[in-house]
């Protein structure tokens, strides 16, 4: 498997920023206030997943909004998410984890497979197609 590595792309604006800028905690970048990074490029300490990068988005979206209203800026992203997984049999099972409050030891909890948490997927999955793409 190939090892990950953080995109070229994000050593530009690194160097377009003439400064090193580590790609951090979302809302710990004060010299760049209007620059965000969010999802796999970063080095948060979330897993790398859609669930992590959707969540840090909403935050990203939220702190814009503030900042381009003039408001008090929201919160920066708690590292929260759920992950589903399939159990077969129409059964699926939901890991709810927290990788901020205990920094280094991510937390969580673990709802066994039933056939509810399988219709939440499904609304899941389906809302984000609905959201994106109308
Ligand atoms: C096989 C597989 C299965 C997965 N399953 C799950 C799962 O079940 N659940 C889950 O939550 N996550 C899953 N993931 C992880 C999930 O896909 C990623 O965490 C998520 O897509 C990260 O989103 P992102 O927006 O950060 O990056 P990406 O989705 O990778 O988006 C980055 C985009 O930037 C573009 N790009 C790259 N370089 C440039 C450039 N120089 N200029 C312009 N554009 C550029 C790329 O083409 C890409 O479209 C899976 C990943 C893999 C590989």
């Amino acid at each position: 498997m190939a090892a990950l590595r953080r995109p070229e792309f994000s050593t530009r604006l690194t160097e377009a920023l003439g400064a090193e800028v580590e790609v951090t905690l979302i809302d710990r970048a004060e010299a760049f206030v209007f620059v965000y990074a969010v999802g796999d490029v970063t080095s948060v300490g979330t897993a790398k997943a859609g669930v992590f990068a959707e969540g840090a988005a909403r935050v990203v979206a939220d702190q814009l909004i503030a900042r381009i209203r003039g408001a008090d800026v929201p919160a920066g992203y708690d590292g929260t998410g759920s992950c589903y997984i399939e159990f077969g049999r129409h059964e699926v099972a939901r890991v709810d984890v927290d990788f901020f409050s205990m920094p280094g030891h991510p937390i969580g909890a673990f709802t066994p497979p039933t056939a509810l948490i399988a219709a939440e997927k499904v609304l899941f999955a389906s809302s984000r197609r609905a959201r994106w793409f109308g």
